[in-house]
């Protein structure tokens, strides 16, 4: 963070009330190419007076989307959706260019966040109530769904595009209206989602945009005005979360961070198996929730698997993923880290590692160093022979670092899940119905993939984090999602048969 805004770079504006504003902010954050090492934009941090502009905003919008019918609600999400498609490799591109994840991966991003705004077209169908006629003798109970209220999305910078989007198009539609205060490290996505959300036709005010760290994120948990919290982000940030917003009576949901083992059985498909490890290691270079970050071999899958990961890797090409900046960025394997701190606190997990008596089978370091250029990148690296009590084996790196750790059964495998802090993500590879079964119904995990290198679940499935990777009772996607943003509304009625004297003559003698 910076205290001394940089002139030459774009100031991120907020959107509050349907006015874009660039705030005069005493302190900023920059953005980077990740690609390049330049600053493209900085980041105003906000404090309490403008998140309580933006929730005022909320707030006045409120009663007027919410009595909107949903129907309408849900087609300004159709023509949202339509300029997403329309827009798709600007958006994408955007993507790459302040994250500095691939076009692919860009592309794919941008897919997933698609999906869910579809899943929102969908919601005058999910949304419908219950009646049971005669409850109890002449009296019908009803229960509908209201929305909540001002909802709040506060997201990181692995996924600028759909993680907003698994919130914001979903509590939109049920007839709230929000506020997003995306990562400061990568906020122009948001900032484009907003604009295609105007032009869409979506009214003032119910959706408004913040921008800022620890403060702005206080002042959100805090005020009074506000219903709902969705956070993802790491652990530590979200228990926090969880802790402040429901300690102000809000209801919250917070994803946190990860440990995702792959088991491979003995039996597995080596070559495919492989490919997907890779996939899952080092897509998105390795900062994904759901990336595979600790590769159990059980028995003699070991030694192929270490060969076939660092032949894997070397091959890799890693580097610019900028279209503007390299001829060669659409056919790059692995693009560069967010920035240059966390690509030094990653590799330091290599000396880390070694220290504590594991084997650096593959080097990222060295593809990094054949770079030119200032970009972040560092190449995938493979540790091999890591022990539980290993800091590489608990700590949530989030790069293309994936340790390998050998043990003797499908038993010793299901044994480290239980140890784990973490329970996002978890996947084995094997022929074995037996053995994938047992892993199914056993491993220590919310979401489970059978030979799914990144088992992520879509949007019309909640994406169920266990233990350390969620605080909160209804998850974010599917129904759940739904249900997080509506609370239920019962009513009884009875119509007790009333003196009819009054009543037209014509119309009693018909009853
Ligand atoms: P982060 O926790 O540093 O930041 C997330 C958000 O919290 C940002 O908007 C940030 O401004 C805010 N924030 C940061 N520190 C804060 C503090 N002390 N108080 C209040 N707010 C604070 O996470 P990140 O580095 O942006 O993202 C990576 C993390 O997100 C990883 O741990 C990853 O596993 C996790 N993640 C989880 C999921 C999931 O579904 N479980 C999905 C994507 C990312």
């Amino acid at each position: 963070m910076s205290t001394a805004a940089p002139v030459a770079a774009k100031t991120v504006p907020l959107l509050i009330g349907g006015q874009w504003i660039e705030p005069a902010a005493s302190a900023w954050e920059e953005v980077f190419n990740p690609s390049s090492g330049a600053v493209i934009a900085r980041t105003p941090l906000v404090g309490a007076a403008e998140v309580d502009a933006a929730v005022r905003a909320a707030a006045a919008a409120l009663p007027d989307w919410s009595a909107t019918p949903v129907v309408e609600r849900a087609r300004v999400m159709f023509r949202f959706r339509a300029l997403l498609e329309e827009r798709f490799e600007e958006v994408a591109t955007l993507l790459t260019r302040e994250h500095g994840k691939t076009l692919a991966e860009a592309r794919a991003e941008v897919n997933r966040g698609v999906e869910m705004v579809e899943f929102a077209c969908s919601i005058p169908a999910l949304i419908t109530g219950e009646i049971l006629p005669d409850i109890a003798s002449g009296v019908d109970a009803e229960c509908v769904r209201h929305p909540v209220g001002v909802c709040v999305g506060i997201t990181p910078y692995n996924f600028p595009n759909m993680v907003p989007l698994w919130m914001f198009p979903v509590a939109i539609t049920c007839g709230n209206t929000f506020v997003l205060k995306p990562s400061e490290k990568t906020p122009l996505s948001a900032v484009l989602l907003g604009e295609l959300l105007a032009e869409a036709g979506l009214p003032d005010g119910v959706f408004n945009l913040v921008h800022g760290a620890r403060d702005c994120v206080e002042a959100l948990l805090t005020h009074p005005q506000v219903a709902a919290i969705s956070f993802v982000g790491s652990t530590p940030v979200a228990k926090i979360v969880y802790e402040t917003g429901t300690a102000h009576g809000k209801r919250v949901q917070a994803a946190g961070g990860a440990k995702n083992h792959l088991i491979i059985m003995p039996d597995a498909d080596m070559d495919q198996t492989v490919k997907q490890l890779a996939a899952s290691a080092y897509g998105c270079a390795g900062q994904r929730c759901m990336a595979g970050s600790i590769a159990v071999a059980v028995g003699s899958a070991g030694d192929p698997l270490v060969d076939g990961l660092v032949n894997l890797g070397t091959a890799m090409q890693v580097g610019a993923s900028d279209p503007a900046l390299s001829a060669a960025a659409e056919s790059i394997g692995m693009g560069p880290l967010i920035r240059e701190d966390h690509r030094r606190r990653v590799a330091s997990y290599l000396d880390i590692a070694a220290e504590d008596g594991a084997k650096i089978a593959l080097d990222g370091r060295q593809a990094a160093a054949a770079q030119s250029g200032d970009g972040f990148v560092l190449g995938p690296s493979v540790v091999d022979h890591v022990a539980p009590t290993m800091r590489v084996a608990k700590e949530e790196i989030f790069g293309p670092v994936l340790s390998v750790s050998r043990v003797g059964s499908l038993e010793d495998a299901l044994a480290l899940g239980d140890g784990c802090e973490f329970g996002n993500g978890a996947v084995i590879f094997t022929r074995d119905g037996y053995a994938a079964r047992e892993f199914k119904q056993r491993f220590n995990a919310g979401m489970i993939g059978i030979n799914v290198g990144v088992p992520a679940p879509m949007a019309w499935f909640p994406f169920t984090g266990w233990n350390r990777s969620f605080f909160g009772d209804l998850h974010i996607q599917g129904k759940e999602g739904i249900q997080f943003y509506t609370r239920q509304k019962v009513t009884l009625t009875r119509w007790p048969r009333t003196d009819e004297s009054h009543l037209d003559p014509v119309w009693r003698s018909g009853r």
